[in-house]
């Protein structure tokens, strides 16, 4: 991926590569392509070029204002010195990443990177950060994988609006039985876009779905989980139904979380697994998750960034709303998963259980590895493992294994990224200050409000 300088030799090169890509999607009936990038709210933004303007856009990009960095999840514009109407943007499709949408005929995707007129990187873009913070991996000789779990709720139209389309029990067959149809037209879809689907399933919340990748190199995943979501949406919607990813979707009721799995290796050896540590971690592998066990308050800012993110982060729902770790504690911010035995070295890895799909991936990527960086820097150690539930637990004992709640609203989230260095200078200042504005902004539209208006006006957003 480029994260250098654009200069001319590097605009032909991607100009001959676009028109060879052109013509194979002419033959495959491709008409236009949506360029998408993600906002500090979460919210994936496009513009469409037509085929016959896909190479001028490959080569020199397409326009778009700074202002969409100060954009809220309501399209609301947070007053920061990026919301100035002057000054533009190039939005610069990925050319390894475009992919025929199976759901949606006659249109490809290809994720896009935000340059300025001058050829730089944008600062304040997402993707380009994740991709220098990987870099900054590669540098200590280290490689990430990744993967985003999606969780949805699936809806069809009622009498009093709409209505969830499954009626069955969580984990239930009779989900499966209710949408076969939607369930197998959107893995044969994914299939088609390359996507590697490892698990479908009907999940704890009426009709309510959660589905899960092979992990891939963090940049990737993050375009995939914007991929997967766009696909899941465009099937929903070729069957008559609606979807929403927001982090609550009822009060009382289980969210919709945005898990991220996340592993390390060194020289081809998975550092979670082989170790002479707890559970066969490597003290690498420690001192990366320690860093982020650490961060966490500050990294919700990131992973959990809309107000309706905290009526998801409960004790007891799932949620990881304790910062603690266990191995396969489902109630643990960060769960352990080491795999079967015998599968440890390809499978183990840490889910980061609190984050949802109100995040950007690219900013929680990159939040995530910086937080981990620094913890190898630090060479940090894990307190001691849990393995209950925290909120099962008296005072005195979580206060003895160290188990802190993590941040409750957005401006307390938002307050401990401002002081946490390693976080705000791997973002560096211009989209720290944007970052905090958009979420401040938000939490001051929300305040007072109920968690029934809350959800009702984030339910569709994401
Ligand atoms: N829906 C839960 C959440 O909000 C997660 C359920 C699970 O463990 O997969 O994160
Ligand atoms: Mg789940």
């Amino acid at each position: 991926m480029d994260t250098g300088q654009l200069d001319l030799a590097h605009r032909e090169e991607r100009a001959a590569r676009a028109r060879s890509l052109a013509e194979r999607m002419a033959a495959e009936q491709i008409a236009a392509v949506a360029l998408t990038f993600v906002d500090t709210a979460g919210i994936t933004r496009v513009k469409g070029v037509p085929l016959a303007a896909f190479e001028h856009a490959a080569a020199w990009g397409v326009g778009a204002t700074p202002v969409f960095d100060a954009f809220g999840h309501d399209d609301s514009i947070a007053a920061t010195p990026v919301a100035n109407p002057t000054g533009d943007l190039r939005l610069l499709p990925d050319l390894d990443r475009v992919v025929a949408l199976a759901a949606q005929p006659g249109w490809a995707w290809a994720p896009a990177d935000r340059w300025t007129q001058e050829g730089e990187p944008h600062p304040g873009c997402a993707r380009l950060l994740a991709a220098r913070t990987v870099d900054r991996l590669a540098a200590a000789g280290l490689t990430a994988r990744s993967a985003f779990e999606v969780e949805w709720v699936v809806y069809r139209d009622g009498e009093d609006g709409p209505e969830p389309a499954a009626t069955g029990p969580a984990y239930g067959m009779t989900r499966l039985v209710e949408l076969s149809d939607y369930g197998v037209d959107l893995l044969r879809a994914l299939a088609a876009e390359g996507v590697d689907v490892r698990q479908f399933h009907p999940e704890y919340s009426p009709s309510q779905f959660e589905l899960s990748v092979a992990p891939e190199a963090p940049v990737a995943a993050a375009d995939t989980a914007v991929l997967v979501r766009a696909t899941i949406r465009a099937v929903a919607a070729r069957h008559g139904l609606t979807v929403s990813f927001a982090p609550s979707v009822a009060d009382p009721g289980v969210g919709n979380g945005g898990h991220l799995h996340l592993s390390l290796s060194r020289d081809g050896h998975n550092v979670f697994a082989g170790g002479t540590g707890r559970f066969g971690l490597t003290p690498e592998a420690e001192a990366f998750t320690a860093g982020i066990l650490r961060r966490l308050p500050a990294l919700l800012a990131v992973g959990a960034p809309s107000v309706a993110s905290y009526l998801r982060l409960l004790p007891s729902h799932w949620a990881g709303a304790y910062a603690c770790w266990g191995r396969e504690n489902r109630e643990a911010a960060v769960r352990l998963v080491t795999g079967s035995q015998g599968e440890e070295s390809t499978a183990a890895n840490v889910e980061i259980k609190c984050m949802d799909q109100a995040a950007n991936p690219y900013l929680l990527v990159a939040g995530l590895l910086a937080a981990g960086l620094a913890g190898l820097q630090e060479n940090g150690t894990l307190p001691e493992p849990v393995h209950a539930d925290p909120a099962g637990l008296s005072d005195d004992e979580r206060a003895r294994l160290a188990v802190e709640r993590l941040p409750t609203d957005l401006a307390t989230a938002a307050a401990a990224f401002e002081t946490e260095q390693a976080l705000t200078a791997a973002f560096g200042p211009s989209l720290t200050e944007t970052l905090l504005a958009v979420r401040r902004a938000e939490a001051d539209a929300f305040a007072g409000r109920t968690a029934a208006e809350i959800i009702d006006a984030t339910r569709w957003r994401w």
